[in-house]
C-alpha cells in the first residue's frame, strides 16, 4: 500500500468524473432552478380580475430555508402555479447572493380565491404582499417577519426594535421578480420613498438597464388607497394558458408578450391593492 488514502480517493473519484466535496459544497448553495412546486402540475387558473375573481386549482406556498408566510397569513397563502413558482425563485436567487436572507410573505389569495377583506384585491390568486428585508439598528441584515411601517428615512419601529430598509437585499428581489422569463409582473406597489431607494441602489450597483427601466415603470405608489409604506404588493399578469377566463386591465407594458391584443392606450390608473 503506498500514498496518502485520501489523496488515493480523490483521485479515483477524479478518474470517475465525480463531484468533489468542495463541488458538492458549491452545488447545494446554488440557486435551486427547480422548486418543489416545480414538479407538481400546474392545472391552477386564475379567473377574472384581481378585484372581482376566484382562484380554481390554486397551489399553496411552503415555507422553507429561504421564505416564511408570517403569522396572520396562514390561512391565504394559494395563487396560481406562476404566482409561487415566482415567489419561490425570487426567495432562492436572493437567498443565493445574500446567505441566510429569508423572505416575508404575507397574504396571498383564500384557497378558492374570491372576497377576502380588507384587501379589494387578492381574490384571483395573482397578488401576494411582501415583506421588506429589514437590518437592525445596527444595519445588520434581519429576518424578522414582520411588516414594519417605514418612514421617509425607510426607518421604523415594530415591538420595540427600530428596523431599516435593506436596499441590496430588496433590489436583489426586484431584480430577479423583473426577470422571469416567463411570468410577467404587472404592478409592485410601494411608497415613492421606497421607490427611490430602490432605484438608487440598482444605480449604485449598474443594473442592467432594461431592469431598471422595467423597475421605474412597475414599481408605482397606489394612487388611491395606503401608500404601501410596511411591504410590497406584487400582481402578475394572467398566465396564457388561463385566458380568456382570466383578465388583465392595462398598463400592458411592452416587454409583456400577450397571446391576446391590448388596447393601444391605457386610461385606467392603478388603484387598488
Ligand atoms: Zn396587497
Amino acid at each position: 500500500m503506498t500514498g496518502n488514502p485520501v489523496l488515493r480517493e480523490a483521485q479515483h473519484a477524479e478518474s470517475h468524473a465525480e463531484p468533489s466535496d468542495a463541488d458538492l459544497e458549491k452545488i447545494a448553495r446554488m440557486p435551486r432552478s427547480i422548486s418543489p412546486s416545480d414538479i407538481e402540475p400546474n392545472p391552477s387558473v386564475s379567473v377574472g380580475y384581481p378585484n372581482r375573481g376566484l382562484l380554481r386549482f390554486g397551489m399553496r406556498i411552503n415555507d422553507d430555508r429561504a421564505l416564511k408566510v408570517k403569522v396572520g397569513s396562514q390561512d391565504s397563502r394559494h395563487a396560481t402555479g406562476e404566482l409561487i413558482r415566482l415567489i419561490e425563485r425570487a426567495a432562492h436567487e436572493v437567498a443565493f447572493r445574500y446567505p441566510r436572507a429569508e423572505l416575508t410573505v404575507g397574504d396571498l389569495s383564500r384557497p378558492g380565491g374570491g372576497r377576502f377583506r380588507p384587501h379589494v384585491s387578492h381574490q384571483s390568486g395573482r397578488d401576494v404582499d411582501i415583506g421588506f428585508y429589514l437590518l437592525d439598528r445596527r444595519s445588520t441584515p434581519v429576518n424578522a417577519h414582520v411588516f414594519v411601517r417605514l418612514n421617509n428615512q425607510a426607518m421604523g419601529k415594530q415591538w420595540g426594535s427600530l428596523y431599516k430598509f435593506d436596499a441590496s437585499r430588496n433590489w436583489a428581489l426586484i431584480e430577479s421578480l423583473l426577470s422571469h422569463p416567463t411570468t410577467d409582473v404587472q404592478h409592485i406597489f410601494v411608497s415613492n420613498a421606497i421607490k427611490r431607494r430602490l432605484l438608487n441602489q440598482a444605480i449604485k450597483e449598474r443594473a442592467n438597464p432594461e431592469l431598471l427601466m422595467r423597475a421605474r415603470r412597475v414599481i408605482t405608489q397606489p394612487r388611491h388607497g395606503a401608500p404601501h409604506r410596511s411591504h410590497f404588493h406584487v400582481r402578475v399578469y394572467c398566465a396564457d394558458d388561463d385566458r380568456p377566463m382570466c383578465k388583465d386591465r392595462p398598463p400592458f407594458y411592452s416587454w409583456h408578450q400577450r397571446a391576446t391584443q391590448a388596447p393601444a392606450v391605457s386610461t385606467l390608473k392603478p388603484n387598488d391593492s
